[in-house]
């Protein structure tokens, strides 16, 4: 694959100069006209310390400059809208643009929330509905819309446990967690004042009910189950493991950032669920990736609603109101009532779906798991024989005996154009490949994907080297990732 077109630089590629290495001394990106009031000495009007004769090394360029170096910058920034996004654990599927529609609509974009409670029966009644709707996935009592993202949601929940416990005498000590979980799981444990203990699962991917009945005892507060599981296993041994953990007072948590496998198929309150959160802007179609802002939806059987946190919506007459006489909620989580805008898009998405349409998504996520499993199975070791839910879990065992690691394969799916999966997670599996495709990739994107997957396992059999140097197409070719993480370079020093 040639990089370069002899010696003239393409005109449109990735080998964007740095803004500071297009600047010429005096060039402008602006045009005044001449004065026609008093000129004013900025230093004396403004205070000396206050002016600044120049900034050093600063840019000089025009407007056309500014404007073509970012947005050709842009067009190297990979998307769901450009492609197949295929990070596990991530839930990275189209976002319908009518939801966008929606959110923006005038009354709900422009609504505040001081706005007095008669001007805001449209944005209450949104959130009622998504509350509803939420409840009746879940397959659970009530659900707060509060928490402003995943981990959030699973701080208010592990709360929501503590506060329950509590009232009845005893918080207790520990959290369990099993070794597959995502990170923010013991995380959360710990800043909610519990110890953790890692239960480690079986050769199935999954939590052993053996195991986990010695480590239950009467210290215990809850566990942290994410279900299906970040292998993309179902514990199948779901209603058991609950009943092990409340026989002995213990509440279930379970982790439902990615509830992709499940909506419409099964409710995690039928299975024994106490309390869980759901990522809207995972499932539930906001999109994110970009570090904008979520919702941690958390849902509680009754026995834990009277400590959500506070106010709760309760309709007054015909009319909705905010409740703020909770005396046993834990709180406020946050300010407000939650990210309102990500709550409209997923009430979007749940109305133009649904239930029918929400259930034939979850379908599809599954489908497309399976099907990426069954094309790339004879040519990469797959993690766990148990069937595979809304994603799919390769280890890199195979290529590794010719020095190529995971992270290797996914530098090398860059030079086919694809947005790597997610590498070396979960970590009880050496040297994963975790692909969540989600339902929204047609046939023709999957069949592409696992092309160039397959095209890399015989590349790696003819030339491992060169792999192992990949990507080879980009304009960065391979970073020292420990040196950027280690000792950032934030600042142009003009070297
Ligand atoms: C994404 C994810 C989280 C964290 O969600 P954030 O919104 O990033 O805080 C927690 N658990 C699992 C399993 C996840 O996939």
């Amino acid at each position: 694959m040639p990089k370069t077109l002899g010696k003239v630089r393409p005109h449109l590629t990735q080998n964007e100069p740095l803004l500071f290495e297009q600047s010429s001394a005096g060039k402008k990106g602006y045009q005044l006209p001449e004065l026609d009031v008093p000129a004013v000495d900025a230093a004396t009007a403004l205070g000396a310390e206050n002016v600044r004769a120049e900034i050093a090394g600063f840019p000089e360029v025009s407007e056309v400059e500014v404007i073509r170096h970012f947005t050709r910058l842009s067009t190297w920034n990979y998307g769901i809208d450009l492609g197949l996004f295929p990070l596990g654990s991530c839930t990275m599927k189209y976002n319908p643009r009518i939801n966008e529609v929606v959110a923006r609509m005038k009354g709900l974009a422009w609504a505040h929330p001081y706005q007095p409670e008669e001007l805001s029966q449209g944005a209450m009644e949104v959130v009622a509905l998504l509350e509803k709707y939420l409840a009746e996935i879940f397959g659970m009592d009530a659900v707060t819309l509060q928490p402003a993202a995943g981990a959030h949601g699973e701080y208010t929940g592990i709360m929501l446990v503590r506060a329950y416990l509590e009232a009845q005498g005893n918080p207790r000590k520990k959290v369990l967690v099993p070794d597959s979980a995502h990170g923010t799981n013991p995380a959360t444990a710990v800043i909610a004042g519990y110890e953790v203990t890692t239960l480690k699962s079986n050769e199935q991917g999954m939590i052993d009910p053996a195991v986990l009945a010695a480590a239950v005892d009467e210290n215990v507060a809850a566990m942290m189950i994410t279900n299906p599981n970040t292998v993309g296993v179902f514990e199948e041994n779901i209603v058991k493991i609950a009943g092990i953990l409340h026989e002995k007072g213990a509440q279930v948590y379970m982790d439902g950032a990615n509830l992709n496998a499940l909506v419409g198929l099964a409710r995690p309150g039928d299975f024994g669920i106490d309390v869980l959160h759901s990522n809207l802007h995972k499932t539930f179609s906001t999109p994110h990736g970009g570090g904008g802002p979520g919702a941690g939806a958390v849902g509680v059987m009754s026995h834990l609603e009277p400590y959500l946190p506070g106010p709760r919506l309760k309709a007054v007459d015909g009319r909705w109101s905010w409740d703020y006489d909770r005396p046993k909620s834990i709180g406020r989580v946050r300010a407000f009532y939650g990210n309102f805008g990500v709550l409209v898009r997923a009430l979007a998405y749940i109305m133009a779906h649904g239930g029918p349409g929400l259930r034939n998504a979850t379908i599809d996520a599954l489908l497309n798991a399976n099907y990426i499993r069954a094309r790339l199975e004879q040519h990469y070791q797959i993690a766990y024989e148990a069937r595979s839910m809304h994603e799919c879990v390769f280890s890199d065992a195979c290529q590794e005996r010719k020095g190529v690691r995971t992270g290797d394969i996914a530098k090398r799916l860059i030079d086919y154009g694809f947005h790597p999966y997610t590498v070396s997670f979960p970590l009880i599996v050496p040297g994963a490949l975790m692909i969540e495709p989600t339902e929204t990739e047609p046939k023709s994107e999957l069949d592409a994907f696992c092309d160039a997957l397959i095209a890399i396992s015989k590349e790696i059999d003819e030339d491992p080297e060169m792999v192992k140097h990949a990507p080879h197409m980009t304009r960065t070719s391979r970073v020292d990732e420990v040196t950027a993480a280690r000792k950032p370079k934030v600042r142009w020093t003009g070297e």
